[in-house]
Parts: structure tokens; sequence; C-alpha cells
């Protein structure tokens, strides 16, 4: 069965869609941690980033670093931390999470919520500065 990502990307389950590309997909995270946590994955469903082919690693990383300017941008912050945990869902994320303080990247952290209109308004927000 497909991966709730791979679902996401076929445009079978919502989320709030920040950018995407042929081969990679930017969202919010649905629990995020700050203001304007996304994450961006590779269309093909790949449980393990270690797994990912050379070019589609490096691919992954170059969309990153253009969410991460737009989420700078959009939600100044002193910088973008990075993360990979996928302990949860089997499908290669990387978690992009705007910080002004190191503590703001600890996964234990009470999760924010927002009201719809309040993600698609961040989501809308970052894809301006794309
Ligand atoms: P992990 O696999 O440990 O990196 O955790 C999975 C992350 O995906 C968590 O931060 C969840 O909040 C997030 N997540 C799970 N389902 C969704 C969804 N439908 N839309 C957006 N984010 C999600």
């Amino acid at each position: 069965m497909a991966s709730i990502f791979s679902r996401i990307v076929a445009g079978e389950i919502p989320c709030y869609k920040v950018a995407e590309d042929d081969r990679f997909f930017a969202f919010l995270d649905i629990n995020p941690m700050v203001k304007g946590h996304t994450l961006v994955i590779p269309k093909r469903e790949v449980d393990y980033i270690f797994d990912l082919e050379d070019d589609e690693l490096a691919g992954l990383h170059l969309f990153a670093k253009r969410i991460a300017k737009a989420q700078k941008a959009a939600f100044p912050c002193q910088r973008i931390g990075m993360a990979v945990l996928g302990m949860e869902v089997p499908h290669t994320h990387i978690h992009l999470i705007p910080l002004q303080k190191e503590s703001d990247m600890l996964f234990s952290n009470p999760k924010l919520s927002f009201t719809p209109e309040e993600f698609e308004e961040i989501a809308a927000k970052i894809r301006e500065q794309l």
C-alpha cells in the first residue's frame, strides 16, 4: 500500500503544499514544532534516506535548499534546522525547521496547533518567497 506521503503527492490526501517539481514535493508538517515547519520528500517512495540513489539524494537536498531560503525569508529566524528521523512515516522526508534557538529542534517539544486557515496562510507565505 502507498505511504501516506505518496497519497499526499497523488492528491488523495490533502496537505498544505509549499512546492513541487517533477521529483520532489514540500508541504507543512501537520504537527509543527514551530511556525513554518516543512517536510520535503522525494515523490518516489523510498523508506530510508540513505537508500536513495546518489542523484536523488543530492536533488532532494538542492530542493530543500530552495525551500529553506523561502522559509527564512517568510519567517525570519536564526537559521533553518534540518533533521531526518523517519520513525513514524516510512517515506523519506527531511524536516526543515525555522530556529530561533537550539531547543526549537527538540522533537520532544509539544507541537503547535493551527487552524486550517492559519496553515494555509503559513504555506502561502513560504510560497510567496520561492
Ligand atoms: P518522522 O517519521 O519521525 O519524521 O515523523 C513523521 C512526521 O510527519 C511527523 O512530524 C508528523 O507530524 C508528520 N506527518 C504525519 N502525517 C502527516 C500528514 N498527513 N501531513 C503532514 N505531516 C504529517
